[in-house]
């Protein structure tokens, strides 16, 4: 008995000198930051609306207190504050915050400095995006600042007829926050994610250094900071790949009650992956209609939606393939031809095909419309339990019976938006930090819920469940946007390249002190 109250009280004492530690260096860095340099305390905001701000983000999930947010005015503002950061004994964590539509905390620190990375919009003068068509070496190219979002640089390169080739589905996103994860959606099959897409990055490095770096200058920072979730330096200016835009699309749905019918289909559509491929798709993606509301239908025609409806309430789930082929006044002649091409040997519902035709523009801003009825409905600023897995091919039906059948089916948890679509690892450069499974195709399965607070906890426990059985089957998935919280859980998700990427956390940021949230290094 007495031993065991040793040990109690040995416990205790350890938790309270823990807790007094971590008090006590949370108050000797905000002491140090209000020694900082002029030019820095100037620049640091500690309004409770704007701190406030800083501490919450799309997930809605985690909460992290900033000491002050900074707002730059300058590229060199952002070295003075990691030089500064750096000269202290005890260095302030700093995380660089593009849109914060991350939902687990990766762009916040607690008692560190949120860089603001929209105030260097202000410096700018116009000058975020400058796009330039006639590169004879490596062709046309956008320079854009690390703080712009994907919807400013579609408008600034339309207008000169052209177009970066690889999207995400949302385009309210910085062009810093996808870099720093990958950048995926239904072009990834055929052009990369937006990561295999730049050609050159400015980078503020973790040490305080202004690096231009590429695949030929300084490639150990270049590739570490592509998918390197904002570890080793805050990204200023990415030079990204153009090509000549489309002006109208056809888009298209196929229905399907057959997994392995719906998932054979989408990857012979992926493997007419070559840039130039005429008979290829422009964007391949897919998701689940499930029995349960609400049904979003509002794609299909009216009179379809009730056979729709009740093909859904017969299987439980009927998978989507979505399917984009781009076409101009060049293409406008055969764009018919090329999709019946294309639809012609695949395994839908017979009947159970529809087709509509937007503009280039309005397609890939498809997400945003979504965005502003949900905000009309005050269902856009709620918890977002998401869960985005890579899984490779060769598990991908042992991952719908487990998951999709077993799981999702049997339970009564709304499940919200399930996207999931294959990609080629071909299109992949290993060398960057962004990790997949080791398959040459793997399919991207993201579960985009959005739910109450009362009812946040099923959905954690959910995917909890989800990544277990994962595990237990050895499959051998890897997250996207990772929400790893232990070192262990670190390792496993980068399993070869963690040695790599620890060694590159060392030399380009030996403080740790970059985008603490992702919980990695702090
Ligand atoms: P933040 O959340 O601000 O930051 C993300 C991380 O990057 C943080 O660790 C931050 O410290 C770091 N960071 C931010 N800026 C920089 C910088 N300039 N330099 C270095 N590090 C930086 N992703 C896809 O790939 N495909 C999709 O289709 C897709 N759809 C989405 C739809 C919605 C509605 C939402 C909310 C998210 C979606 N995402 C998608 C995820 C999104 O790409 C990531 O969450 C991305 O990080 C968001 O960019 P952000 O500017 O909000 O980044």
């Amino acid at each position: 008995m007495a031993s065991y109250y040793y040990r109690f009280s040995k416990a205790l004492i350890m938790l309270c000198l823990t807790c007094i530690v971590l008090i006590t260096q949370a108050q000797s860095q905000t002491w140090s930051l209000l020694q900082a340099p002029k030019e820095i305390t100037l620049k640091l905001i500690r309004d409770p609306v704007t701190l406030s701000l800083a501490s919450i983000d799309y997930g809605h999930i985690v909460h992290d207190n900033p000491f002050a947010i900074f707002a730059p005015s300058s590229i060199s503002d952002i070295s003075l504050l990691i030089n500064f950061s750096n000269s202290l004994a005890i260095p302030i964590t700093i995380a660089p915050r593009g849109q914060a539509h991350s939902v687990h905390g990766q762009a916040m620190t607690n008692h560190g400095v949120v860089v603001n990375m929209t105030e260097l919009n202000g410096f700018r003068n116009g000058d975020g995006i400058v796009v330039v068509v006639d590169d004879t070496t490596i062709g046309p190219y956008a320079d854009v600042g690390g703080e712009q979002i994907w919807i400013d640089v579609l408008h600034a390169t339309l207008e000169r007829g052209l177009t970066p080739l690889s999207w995400t589905d949302y385009l309210y996103l910085s062009v810093g926050g996808t870099l720093s994860n990958a950048g995926i959606s239904g072009q990834t099959f055929r052009f990369g994610p937006q990561i295999s897409n730049v050609h050159q990055l400015d980078v503020v490095t973790g040490k305080g250094d202004l690096v231009t770096c590429s695949a030929e200058n300084n490639s150990e920072l270049f590739y570490a900071v592509l998918g390197g979730l904002g570890q080793f330096g805050i990204i200023t200016r990415a030079r990204i790949a153009l090509g000549p835009a489309p002006t109208r699309v056809k888009w298209l749905r196929l229905l399907y009650n057959d997994f392995s019918a719906f998932s054979g289909d989408q990857e012979h559509l992926i493997s007419f992956n070559g840039i130039n491929e005429t008979n290829a798709a422009d964007y391949v993606e897919g998701f689940l209609l499930q029995n349960q509301p609400p049904l979003d239908l509002s794609f299909y025609p009216e009179p379809d939606q009730p056979r729709i409806t009740s093909l859904v309430t017969q299987y439980g789930i009927i998978y989507v393939i979505e399917l984009v082929k781009y076409y101009d006044n060049s293409t406008q002649e055969h764009v018919d031809e090329d999709v019946k091409l294309l639809v012609e040997r695949l395994k839908f519902f017979p009947t159970f095909m529809f087709e509509k035709d937007v503009s280039y523009e309005e397609f890939l801003n498809r997400v945003h419309a979504d965005e502003l009825f949900l905000r009309s409905q005050g269902l856009w600023d709620v918890p977002h339990p998401w869960l985005n897995l890579f899984v490779p091919a060769s598990r991908i039906s042992d991952f719908d019976e487990g998951v999709f059948k077993g799981i999702i089916l049997q339970q009564n948890i709304t499940a919200g938006l399930v996207i999931i679509y294959p990609m080629n690892r071909t299109k992949w450069d290993d060398n960057m930090s962004a990790v997949t499974p080791h398959d040459d195709v793997f399919y991207v399965v993201s579960f985009l819920r959005s739910t109450v607070f009362d009812k946040l906890e099923e959905f954690k426990a959910q995917n909890r469940q989800i990544l277990q059985f994962c595990a237990n089957a050895g499959m051998g998935i890897k997250q996207y946007l990772p929400q790893n919280k232990t070192r262990e859980k670190w390792e496993e998700q980068f399993g070869p390249k963690w040695k790599t990427f620890k060694q590159r956390k060392a030399q380009f940021d030996p403080n740790r002190i970059l985008s603490p949230g992702q919980g990695i290094f702090n």
